[in-house]
Parts: structure tokens; sequence; C-alpha cells
């Protein structure tokens, strides 16, 4: 069923209704042309009463109902909330903040995630459900747990975490010279000394590459967990392909995307038909192009809000369709909601859903959901095609962590995901399909790569990007890279570190100062950086034209193999990249519609010979289609062609 038709849904949790709605529910969805139902997601708790006590009854009637309507289900395994009486009975499974207090039980992603007890449970819990109803013919796909996130501190995870750290490292003479602990008296003389770092000002969050290794940890403890039930899954039901949806950024999804079969991706961008669209849009496309690039596939969008919640500036007509259309476009093979129906009560009581509780089936939001279906019908040709950019741009998590740690750089307020935008746009606004990848992925399948900010060289990188410029290829990196290793430990011998040589530069000294180039005899006024820099064998295409470094390289090009490697020393406007950009794209040969940026708040995308171009502009734009046709696209619409 997956790449041979969109899932077209969301999320549901009929436990909290009785039979006459899930009747209801399935008539609707039919109108909706809905042909997917997320359940389980946090049914812990009514599928084991108390310990031991099963109850099966609404669930197994739910998958009769599914059966009987033609529709596929997606089934979670309920380990993102675990029951009140495990918490209660077994407090170890419950997580302990940085602070060490173990927290009650509440909200929801409230465990700890080394706890045997809770593993174990777990275990048993997937193995239920495979075994109940892993060969029903409705379940295409299993949902593992649910958008994992933040840490535990607790004494099974220091231990867990102590046991990492002597695996990597190995001796403590080792951990001692790598993390720098000759530092204000840090060293360790006992591996049992070893604890998580907490945040300013209380407790230890002063080493750098103490935060960074804590970090690490956690992600690859995140993927342990996922695979203490992917086990028990993959082994009863073996055809049944695994996600785990990714949410929030806490953890590095690049650890996740070899343990999964099919990446997912819960995405809210909040338009609210103003100027910022356009940069929310482009927000959510990066993400896109993320969560596509981890395993260079088709992914699944498995969570997006069909309506706007009571009190918000609501979602104008048509942007439903435009920001779904945008999921497809960039490569998602459904487009799945949270939620299906309103929340009775709690949490997501006023959460946007399909159904809300008037229960209707005419209301806005719901006509143009069944809308999304339809069109997801007719373009059914496309599901399952891939996309294959010409260009990736680097946005490594290990090196965000390293930036975020680095306390005495003076980077506040400016964030390195801002700066990893202010380059993907100069391709968003001509609607050029970017990769976005961490700095380990393979490099070998792009004519261009684009490193904002590389302050952190992972092993082997700084060699990878040599090759890859040395083979022909374009590259591009900025101030403030090649600073620490992967351990955040500066790099001995200056900036941009193991990347002087390809670059042919020095970075000498980096002024946090607005100031102004000269490029292709225009001035340019530069945004929050200038870096003093020596050419040393690059060529000099621009110069600072103020301060005491005025003449001075601000972008150098140096030849190197058959490839070019160019160094931006400042930060830029939108008017600038789109103009530096267009000369790199132009020489790198890269594969376009569009030379030049669309109108302001337009882009567009090609999937499978179809192309979407979308208008996130507050206003109606004019846009030349490529086949020399004018058309005009009204604000937060999409054209197909
Ligand atoms: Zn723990």
């Amino acid at each position: 069923m997956l790449g041979k038709q969109f899932l077209h849904g969301g999320d549901y949790n009929p436990e909290q209704w009785d039979e006459t709605i899930w009747i209801e529910d399935m008539r609707l969805a039919k109108l909706a042309n809905v042909n997917t139902m997320t359940i389980g997601i946090f049914s812990w708790s009514m599928l084991e009463l108390t310990e031991g006590e099963y109850n099966w009854g609404w669930m197994d009637r739910i998958f009769e109902l599914l059966n009987e309507n033609g529709m596929n289900a997606i089934l979670a395994t309920p380990s993102a909330a675990q029951p009140r009486w495990m918490s209660e009975k077994y407090p170890e499974v419950l997580r302990v903040e940085h602070n060490r207090v173990r927290q009650e039980h509440k909200v929801r992603v409230n465990y700890c995630l080394s706890s045997p007890i809770y593993r174990q449970k777990c275990r048993e819990m997937s193995r239920l459900l495979a075994e109940r109803y892993g060969k029903n013919p409705a379940l295409v796909l299993w949902h593992v747990s649910n958008e994992y996130h933040e840490d535990c501190h607790c004494d099974l995870c220091q231990q867990a975490f102590r046991e990492w750290v002597q695996e990597r490292y190995k001796t403590l003479d080792n951990l001692n010279e790598r993390w720098g602990t000759a530092f204000w008296s840090h060293r360790y003389s006992d591996w049992s000394e070893i604890r998580s770092p907490q945040p300013w000002p209380a407790g230890e969050w002063s080493m750098m590459s103490l935060g960074v290794a804590w970090k690490r940890f956690n992600s690859e403890l995140t993927v342990d967990f996922f695979n203490n039930e992917a086990k028990v899954l993959r082994e009863v039901t073996p055809n049944i392909p695994l996600t785990s949806n990714i949410h929030t950024w806490d953890v590095n999804w690049r650890v996740l995307t070899d343990a999964v079969d099919i990446v997912s991706y819960d995405s809210y961008p909040r338009f609210q038909v103003d100027d910022g669209d356009y940069e929310r849009s482009l927000h959510a496309s990066f993400k896109y192009d993320y969560m596509r690039a981890l395993k260079r596939q088709p992914f699944i969008l498995m969570e997006n809000n069909p309506s706007s919640p009571p009190g918000t500036k609501l979602r104008r007509p048509g942007y439903h369709i435009t920001k779904t259309m945008q999921a497809v476009s960039a490569g998602s093979d459904s487009v799945l909601y949270f939620q299906w129906r309103n929340g009775k009560t709690s949490n997501e009581m006023f959460h946007g859903a399909v159904v809300n509780h008037d229960g209707r089936g005419d209301t806005r939001a719901f006509k143009e959901v069944a809308k999304v279906g339809s069109m997801l019908q007719d373009l059914e040709s496309i599901c399952g095609t891939n996309i294959d950019p010409d260009v990736a741009v680097i946005y490594d998590e290990e090196n965000h962590w390293g930036i975020e740690f680095s306390t005495m750089a003076r980077w506040d307020g400016r964030s390195y995901m801002n700066q990893v935008h202010s380059h993907y746009r100069a391709f968003w606004n001509r609607g050029i399909a970017v990769d976005v990848i961490p700095s380990v992925k393979d490099f070998s399948h792009y004519k261009v790569l684009v490193a904002p900010v590389l302050y952190m060289f992972l092993p082997g990188v700084a060699e990878r990007i040599e090759e890859f410029v040395k083979n022909g290829g374009t590259f591009v990196t900025t101030f403030w890279s090649g600073y620490v290793d992967e351990d955040n430990h500066a790099i001995s011998g200056g900036a941009p570190g193991y990347m002087s040589k390809v670059l042919g530069i020095r970075s000498e000294e980096l002024d946090a100062c607005a100031n102004e180039i000269d490029f292709k005899g225009h001035t340019w006024k530069t945004e929050h950086f200038a870096d003093v820099i020596h050419a040393e064998g690059a060529e000099v295409i621009s110069t600072f034209k103020k301060e005491y470094y005025k003449g001075s390289p601000a972008i150098t090009c140096n030849s190197f193999g058959d490839g070019k490697a160019y160094y931006m020393s400042s930060s830029h406007c939108e008017e600038f990249m789109n103009v530096f950009y267009g000369d790199i794209i132009k020489e790198a040969g890269v594969d376009t519609l569009y030379s030049e940026p669309l109108p302001k708040g337009v882009t567009c995308r090609e999937r499978g010979g179809k192309l979407f171009v979308m208008n996130f502009a507050p206003e109606e734009r004019i846009v030349k289609l490529p086949n020399g046709e004018t058309t005009t696209i009204d604000a937060g619409q999409t054209l197909i062609l």
C-alpha cells in the first residue's frame, strides 16, 4: 500500500466515544476522502486497565470497522504515555529532571528511556499488539511510540551514560585529554564521577564536551529505546514497515535514519495570512527537505493541523490545500492530520480537527480536507516518486549543539538555523529542490554543497569536502566554520581548521559587526558578522569597504582540483544571496526551471512530472510559467501543472 496510494487521514482516538460515533466517523471519513486512521498512540491505559487486565474489545471493533470500510490502519505502540497504575507501582519508569528530582505521573513522554521494567513492559505490549493485529488486512504501518523528546537524569540513565562514555573513550586519560578537563580542575579520576550536565547556573554547564556528549548519548539512547520495541515488531510482523514520528529538534534524527523503514514528520506551520507566511512556509519546506533527504526516499507527513483552533487567526480558504500540497511536492506520500475528531476534553479539546465538536461533515475545514483527499487521488501517479536534487545544504544537529554550548562565543540571538535558512532561501526562491543533510551524509550526489557556519568537524567530513571539490563540486561555506572537533575541542592552528587547504584562506578574527562589501560593481550592506581573513591561494572576489580591515577579502573562491570552494565572510540580506547563488547555480549547471527568483513569496516544486506553484504571499502574485504563459495566483493558493 505504501508508495502506491497517498495515505490521507489522521490520528484517531476512538476510545473517547461509543460505537455510535465510530460508525458516524466511518461515514464522515468516506465523505472526506479519508483512507487511513492512526490509532493507539496514547491508548495504553485503555488497553491494559490494570497490570495484566486487558481490554481489546474496542480496538478489535475499530479494526473491524476499518476493514468493512476499506480503510488503512496505522497502529501505534502506546509507549509515549505509560498508564498511571504503572507509574504508581514501578516509580523507576518515571523520568527524573536535570535537577535530579523524579517527576510525578503527568502529561505524556514522562518515562525513563533506560528503565528495564519500562522496556520490558513496552516489549510485552508490542508483542501483544503485533500478535493480535499484525495479520489484520487493514494494518499498513507501525507507528512506534510518539514524538521522542528530552532526557532523563535518573541513576539508571546516569549509569548508561557512564558506560557509553567508557565505550567511546576507552581510557580516562583519553577522556580527560579530549574533553580538556585540566581546565577549572575538572579532571576525572574515576568513571563513576561522570554525571549528566545541568543548565546554567545551578549545575555543571561549563564543560562544552560534556554537553555535546550528553546530547549525543541521548540521541543514541532514544534509538535504542525505539529498537527495544522495533525488534519485537519486526520478529512478529516482518512485512509491516516501521516509523516513528519526528517533531522536536532536540534529538539528532540522523541516528534514527537506519532504524526506521520510513521517516515521518509532524508539521505545524502557523499560517496567519501575513508577510510572515513566506518565512513559515520556507521553514516547513526546509524540514520536509531534511526528512526526505534522511533516507533519500519519500517520507510520511504524519501530523498536520487540518483547521485552526478557536481564537487564532483562521486559515483563509485554500491555505490548507497549499500547505498540504507543499509537503506532497517535497516528497511526502501522505497527508495525515492531528486529529480526525476533536478530543472530548483535556489538552487536545480545541486542537484543530477534521471533525469539530459539532460533528458535521459540511464545515469549511472539512470540505477542504475532502478536496485534498480528492486531489491526492488525482495525483496518485506521483506517489512513491523520489526527488533527486543537484544541491545539498548542510544542517547538522551536532554542529548546532557545538555552537549552543560555545558559551563565550557571543553567538547570542543569531541562530545557526537562521544562517542556514539564509542560504537555503536563494534556492527556495527559484523553486530549486535541495537536500538538507547532516555533515556525515554522502556528498557525491550533488553539484553544489553549501555548509553555512560549519563550526564543528565530525570525523572525516573535512576530507570528504576536499574530495567533493577535487572531483568538480562547488562548495560554499562561511564565517565561524572549522573551529572545533567532534568533542567541541578547539582545533589548533586556527579557523577554518581542516578546510584551510581547500578554501585557500586563513581566518584571523571574527568581528560581530555590520559592514559593506563590493560585489560585481555594487555595494552591499552585510549583517552581523565580518570575518577578517587572509587569502592564501584563493582568488578574492569581494572586499570589505569599511573599518580597519577595509580592502581585506570578504568573499573568496579557490580553484581546487576540478571544483571550486567559496568562502563568505559575512551574513547577507536575501537580495544579495539571490545574486550570489544565481552565479553559482549557472556556473555549476544546476538543473532549474527558473534561473531568476520567482515573485516574493512564490515558490515551486517539481515531483514525478507535476509542477506545484505555490503563493505564500499575503496578496496575489503574477507568475510566469515555464511554458512562457503568465498567470495570476491568489494569496495562499496552489497551481498544479
Ligand atoms: Zn532514566
